[in-house]
């Protein structure tokens, strides 16, 4: 299937739709999911027109996993989590719902189950306080 240009993700690049941004360089856009699995969770998102795992060069996809690499512990420290874990989903039937290349982090705190995946929006204030915490602990 062809990337559909207008998807979410394709609409927060171009400042069409708000996020609560974390981190921005020439290739790669970070900002939190607004239906974390727990405090902290982050995608990545690649400025390639890229559907998924499969739809980018590895170069590129190499870039988007840099950041991935440099930001999650920095997440993890800005929100006191023990472990990390990085997600990434391929086709609706691996549960992918946004066609638009992005990994998520999630932060995991010992003993502490994640949220389901895509489950309940989350507090816009409480949003913007994390992202806020994890933008200092990246400077
Ligand atoms: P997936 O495509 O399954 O890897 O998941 C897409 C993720 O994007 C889900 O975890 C959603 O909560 C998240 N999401 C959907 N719309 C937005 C949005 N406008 N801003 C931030 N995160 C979003």
């Amino acid at each position: 299937m062809a990337y559909d240009p207008d998807n979410i993700f394709a609409k927060i690049l171009k400042g069409e739709i708000p996020c609560h941004k974390i981190y921005e360089d020439e290739d790669t856009l970070a900002f939190l999911d607004i239906m974390p699995r727990t405090e902290g969770h982050a995608l990545v998102i690649t400025k390639e027109k890229a559907r998924d795992l499969f739809d980018i060069d590895p170069a590129a996809l190499g870039r988007l996993m840099a950041v991935v690499q440099t930001l999650a512990p920095k997440i993890k420290q800005a929100v006191g989590a023990d472990g990390v874990l990085i997600q990434q989903f391929n086709g609706a039937a691996a549960g992918q719902t946004v066609f638009h290349l992005h990994i998520h982090i999630v932060p995991i705190k010992q003993g502490v189950a994640p949220k389901p995946h895509a489950g309940e929006m989350a507090d816009q204030a409480e949003l913007a306080a994390t992202a806020e915490k994890i933008r200092k602990a990246i400077a």
